[in-house]
């Protein structure tokens, strides 16, 4: 008996189109918004179950340029690091995602970016401390800042998301970048947008003087508020 490959391979993947579709929008509004240069940056979403049982995630591969990207590009990959669909190389920052997903079960999305303002605050081996609104929703607190070292690594992995712990929805990586969650691609998004503004605020307002810092915990969400 013959086995007859599908004509369309990606039509039974783990990762619905709609889920590469978003990954690939999100891609590209990242250089769009100035979160990103040329192919910094990547993405991933967990994709419970799907993998024996066990959990997979889509991520962005390797070394593609976002305009040239399309959403039969993506790599999926279980969460024990196996490939399990996909002709190109997965991100080379997927040990450090994988890492976050294990730390953390209700991480269901993770962009990394590597924003201007984030960036001159990572390099200056500063924490970012919430002044805005966004950023105390989103990323619910201080967001640290890792010594520099080379990222692609497990260890390193480990390392980021021990730093962010189990309260806090993004890492800085000093010299390099951010990592932010959510549970959901479009709070992880949203996480690194607010990570960015927050980030150039709190800069410009502290060298003016002494901005009021935000504490999750303190600030009083009314009962059935939409977030902005
Ligand atoms: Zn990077």
């Amino acid at each position: 008996m013959t086995t007859v490959a599908p004509a369309n391979p990606r039509t039974d993947s783990r990762a619905s189109r709609a889920v590469r579709e978003e990954i690939l929008y999100c891609c590209r509004e990242s250089v769009r918004v100035g979160l990103n240069f040329n192919t910094q940056g990547n993405i991933s979403v967990r994709l419970p179950g799907t993998h024996d049982g066990a959990d997979a995630i889509v991520i962005t591969p390797s070394d593609v340029r976002y305009d040239a990207m399309s959403v039969d590009d993506m790599v999926v990959v279980g969460l024990d690091g196996t490939v399990l669909e996909g002709d190109l190389l997965p991100s080379t920052e997927l040990p450090v995602h994988l890492e976050h997903y294990l730390r953390r079960p209700d991480v269901q999305a993770i962009v990394h970016t590597e924003s201007t303002f984030v960036n001159v605050l990572g390099a200056l081996g500063r924490r970012i401390d919430p002044v805005l609104l966004n950023m105390v929703l989103y990323a619910k607190g201080p967001v640290e800042t890792m010594p520099f070292e080379f990222s692609t690594n497990a260890d390193f992995g480990r390392r980021s998301a021990e730093l962010m712990g189990d309260a806090v929805n993004a890492v800085v990586w000093g010299n390099h970048g951010l990592l932010a969650v959510g549970t959901s691609l479009k709070l992880a998004f949203k996480v690194a947008v607010a990570v960015e503004e927050n980030a150039e605020v709190l800069l410009r307002a502290s060298a003016a003087g002494t901005p009021n810092v935000l504490v999750y915990d303190d600030i009083d969400v009314p009962e059935g508020a939409r977030l902005p």
